[in-house]
């Protein structure tokens, strides 16, 4: 199997199946227990947060949270930063469907306002001032778009919500281990990531919260307990939470391995623009992750390309993994384009594992499969 959807989830790294096991082998004991096999625990916990606030620049920023996955640090974000100061919520059109639905869920007690993105996916920096500037605003913006792979200016929206006293929480999701960053550099509050998106274990999602002074108020938690200093109860994942920070410990050789993997996809790209006329890349323009592809294939229905991909062999996505519904793509509409179009765009995500053997076997198989497709009248 080609393995071209490393948006919805990555292969574990070898050495992190390894510390998973072992961690499951050695720490026997509750991180919150007093005695030796707990306080074990307690140091290999400790030792894994410290790895996952270096590795992402927070070593002076605050708490850093061990959650069970993306979905809920994004929720526990909403949960713990909607306090009675802030009036509003803004989102961009182009969130994943876990911020969405989590913006969603506080519709009814605060209104809800969207940042419009551009043809390219680009941010509309003006609309989210003129946004933050009318209210007390919690914001929540995608730092690389899961879909398309684009960028977002992140450190100009966190100096505008700054500027207007507004708190921003940043879905890291799919920035993390695909691109360099920290978040000391981003003008951020808050900050959601998920191990298994960046070769860690599933099981592990991490919070970033900082507390600068009066902008910090504490909501309610998602989930009541005294662990995760008071901030999320439940017993930690300790062998997943051990795996994550291996896989963070990874990303000192990141730069060669985004350099390799966005060659790759360049010359994914090349062959597949060149074997099926009028296909596109959506975002083309824009700053993206180096190992995404949002592919338009004109007068494919997507589902049926990836049906047809996985028998050939390849591994591909018709859009984010939590929206397999069949729903044409939001993002790919946010952009303006047709839900048509949207319905002919297959997602091709590459990792530090895919090799140019790869890449030119899956040009072939994609250029055969839209070849022996049917064609959709309606979609262009
Ligand atoms: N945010 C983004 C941008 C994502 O791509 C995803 C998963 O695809 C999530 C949030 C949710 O993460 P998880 O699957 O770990 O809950």
């Amino acid at each position: 199997m080609i393995y071209l959807d490393n948006n919805a989830t990555t292969q574990p790294l070898p050495e992190v199946i390894e510390a998973v096991g072992d961690a499951l082998q050695r720490f026997s004991g509750n991180p919150s227990s007093p005695h030796s096999a707990g306080v074990a625990a307690r140091r290999a916990l400790e030792s894994a947060r410290d790895v996952v606030s270096h590795g992402f620049g927070a070593d002076d920023w605050g708490d850093v949270m061990f959650t069970s996955c993306g979905t809920e640090s994004i929720n526990t974000a909403f949960s713990l930063f909607l306090t009675r100061d802030i009036a509003q919520v803004i989102v961009s059109t182009a969130e994943h469907s876990a911020v969405l639905r989590a913006a969603d869920r506080w519709r009814d007690l605060r209104p809800l306002r969207h940042v419009p993105v551009s043809s390219d996916g680009v941010l509309d920096l003006d609309k989210l001032a003129e946004h933050v500037a009318a209210s007390p605003s919690f914001v929540s913006l995608v730092l690389a778009n899961n879909e398309t792979g684009v960028i977002a200016e992140i450190a100009a929206a966190g100096e505008i919500c700054r500027r207007f006293g507004a708190i921003l929480h940043v879905d890291a999701v799919q920035a993390a281990g695909k691109m360099a960053f920290s978040l000391a550099a981003l003008d951020c509050d808050a900050a959601s990531l998920s191990a298994h998106k960046f070769h860690g274990p599933r099981g592990c999602g991490v919070l970033f919260v900082r507390r600068r002074g009066s902008r910090f108020a504490v909501g309610r938690p998602l989930l009541s307990g005294h662990q995760e200093n008071g901030l999320r109860g439940g017993t930690e994942n300790l062998p997943a939470i051990v795996g994550a920070a291996v896989a963070v410990e990874s990303f000192c050789e990141l730069h060669g391995i985004t350099q390799r993997i966005a060659a790759l996809r360049d010359g994914l790209e090349t062959q597949l623009l060149r074997a099926i006329a009028g296909s596109e890349v959506h975002g083309a323009r824009a700053n993206r992750l180096p190992n995404t592809i949002s592919f338009f294939c004109p007068y494919r229905d997507s589902a049926e390309m990836v049906r047809r991909l996985d028998q050939a062999g390849v591994a591909a996505s018709a859009g984010a993994a939590c929206s397999t519904g069949g729903a044409p793509s939001h993002v790919i509409q946010a952009m303006g384009l047709s839900a048509e179009r949207a319905s002919c765009t297959i997602r091709f995500s590459l990792s530090r594992f895919t090799t140019t053997a790869d890449v030119t076997a899956a040009a072939r198989i994609v250029a055969d499969a839209y070849h022996s497709a049917l064609t959709l009248p309606r979609c262009a």
